[in-house]
């Protein structure tokens, strides 16, 4: 039975997969706004990279000051929401855009690293995404109310993301989008064999849920945010 209930799942995971990046749905109206500096996101990726590790608290700090005169330089103000968690203090970095609409659309992406690796795909080219649409932002100002968030602590437990989901309400948010993973420089980005891949993903966070017990259950997110599972 529990062999069946996993082959259900990596089928649904299979399917969720192809659902996504299948071709056939057509690519959409043709989009003849600002449009992303690939050169910029390219050297965006590289010095987040050249910052070192962003996976402790140092890292991170490090990586939130860097976004914040990232923005600056851009001539973008940033707020952070900063908060505690394991004896160690943590910034949501945001910037506003559009006029002050009752609603809001919100854009973030992950600022820390698994471990002690460089992540440039994961999340250095999300972060690099998030800055060039600051910049397109500033230029061409929303209609409504939009915030970007650069989020702390996505690989880790306290997620930053959860933090910003929770001082919001339901009705004051239109959209939320999560920049996660969106390039690399070798090649297109494939999805591996989903079956396999599924199936050691599975494994690997059974393991991780017995010996590392987490104080956040999947669904104790407030439903309004969604990030990816790319915790390795
Ligand atoms: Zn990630």
């Amino acid at each position: 039975m529990k062999v069946l209930a996993l082959l259900l799942v990596v089928l649904a995971g299979a399917a969720l997969v192809y659902g996504m990046v299948q071709p056939w749905a057509g690519a959409g109206p043709r989009w003849d706004g600002p449009r992303a500096d690939s050169g910029r996101l390219h050297e965006t990726v590289r010095a987040l990279v050249a910052l070192g590790p962003r996976h402790d608290h140092a890292g991170m700090a490090r990586a939130a000051d860097w976004i914040r005169a990232q923005l600056s330089a851009l001539g973008i103000a940033s707020t952070t929401q900063d908060y505690r968690f394991a004896n160690g203090d943590y910034r949501n970095v945001i910037a506003r855009f559009g006029p002050p609409t009752p609603q809001r659309i919100v854009v973030g992406a992950h600022y820390d690293v698994h471990g002690p690796y460089e992540g440039a795909d994961d999340n250095a080219s999300g972060i690099a995404g998030l800055l060039e649409l600051a910049r397109l932002l500033r230029e061409n100002p929303p209609p409504m109310r939009t915030e970007l968030v650069f989020y702390p602590r996505e690989e880790v437990d306290g997620m930053g993301s959860e933090v910003h989901a929770r001082s919001l309400t339901r009705g004051e948010v239109r959209a939320v989008i999560v920049l996660e993973m969106i390039g690399t420089f070798s090649g297109e980005q494939k999805f591996p064999s989903p079956a396999p891949s599924s199936a050691g993903w599975l494994r690997r966070r059974s393991r991780s849920n017995r010996s590392t017990p987490r104080n956040r259950s999947p669904g104790s997110a407030t439903p309004i945010t969604a990030t990816t599972g790319c915790r390795g």
